[in-house]
């Protein structure tokens, strides 16, 4: 789908919510809309913003990025602003919209504050209206073209936590291996990790996002490892929990109660479902196998431009499935002071059912 055209549908989106214009501050909806891919390397340091009214979409920006701009976001008129005052009044009298809706979760109050003030200043009468995910639940259907560059990705992470089981036994820290995985996937082709590496080994294994430390990554325990990669700026997500050694039951009993949630929660997805519906099937099993208590977090979450983003699989997500939806299915079990197992696979909902885009799929069976 072309800029142009995830534009039109944006504004029959804000007609349908009684808005005539959107403040566009997060960088991934800007690019989405726009085309326009430079990043803001901090969210008080940005490096425009988008500005759709139902006729004209004005990319604003400063000089740094003027040409930039004028290069990629060929559906938008470019603004450069230079540091003086006036230029939001410039940019909202050319937008002239009455009701402007934003980004409640994203943008700053900060700059809330100072279009409110510029709306104020001109005098006529427009107002500033909290809008939630009108972009993200656009983007929560991929296109051809989305689907796969997230393939591509999803590919590159494979490869890279192949490499990487081979070297776990090594004697590394979690540390080390994380910085690794950095390194493999960027000699794959990755942009970069799309999150930091999570490699949590032996109890540290029973906080889902525990951060690598510098100990040494013992023989006979658990490692669970959940890395991702952008690449064309797409990003992938999975995991994988490996035992170094010789499993003893208590840890393949929990493999394969995570396991069993994984593969029924997968045969759950499909067009007309709900994410809570999904998420039910996961605590299903786990209650069954006596894990459900210690599984902490949802099911799944969609990934694309952001590694989380719309839909979610949780208890509360009323969200319909659709075809184009790339969602993750990530059971885990999480015994304190013990160890943690989490499967995590990315799977794209289909016009009548699932495909599980991972092919790492039944490799690390225990
Ligand atoms: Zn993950
Ligand atoms: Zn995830």
């Amino acid at each position: 789908m072309g800029f142009r055209q995830r534009l039109d549908i944006l504004r029959e989106v804000l007609a349908a919510e009684g808005l005539d214009g959107l403040v566009v501050s997060r960088p991934e909806n800007r690019y989405y809309l726009s085309g326009y891919t430079a990043e803001d390397y901090d969210l008080v340091e940005s490096s425009g913003i988008l500005f759709v009214g139902l006729r004209r979409a004005l990319l604003a920006t400063d000089g740094r990025y003027a040409e930039q701009a004028l290069e990629e976001a060929q559906r938008c008129e470019v603004y450069v602003y230079g540091p003086g005052e006036g230029w939001l009044e410039e940019v909202l009298s050319n937008l002239d919209t009455k009701r402007l809706g934003f980004e409640a979760l994203h943008l700053t109050y900060g700059r809330f504050l100072k279009i409110s003030q510029a709306l104020e200043n001109m005098g006529s009468g427009g107002e500033l209206a909290p809008t939630d995910n009108l972009i993200e639940n656009l983007r929560a259907i991929k296109g051809a073209g989305e689907i796969e560059a997230i393939r591509a990705s999803l590919a590159l992470t494979e490869r890279v936590m192949a490499r990487l089981r081979g070297e776990l036994s090594g004697g590394l820290t979690e540390t080390d291996a994380a910085r690794l995985v950095e390194t493999l996937m960027r000699e794959e082709g990755a942009t970069r990790a799309a999150f930091p590496p999570i490699v949590a080994s032996g109890t540290r294994s029973s906080q889902p996002h525990a951060g690598p430390t510098d100990s040494p990554i013992q023989e006979a325990t658990p490692v669970v490892v959940d890395i991702g990669a952008k690449l064309n700026r797409y990003c992938s997500d999975m995991a994988r929990t490996f035992y170094l050694g010789t499993p003893p039951d208590r840890f393949k009993r929990v493999y394969a109660a995570v396991r069993e949630a994984q593969v029924a929660a997968t045969g759950a997805v499909r067009p007309g479902v709900t994410g809570r519906e999904v998420d039910s099937v996961t605590r299903g099993v786990l209650e069954s196998r006596g894990f459900g208590e210690y599984f902490s977090h949802s099911t799944g979450h969609g990934v694309g431009l952001n590694v989380h983003e719309q839909p979610t699989l949780g208890p509360k997500s009323e969200t319909v499935l659709a075809p184009g939806m790339v969602v993750t299915v990530e059971p885990g079990v999480y015994l304190p002071g013990e160890f943690g197992v989490r499967l995590e696979n990315m799977v794209l909902v289909t016009e009548d059912r699932v495909e599980t885009l991972n092919h790492l799929e039944d490799f690390y069976e225990y």
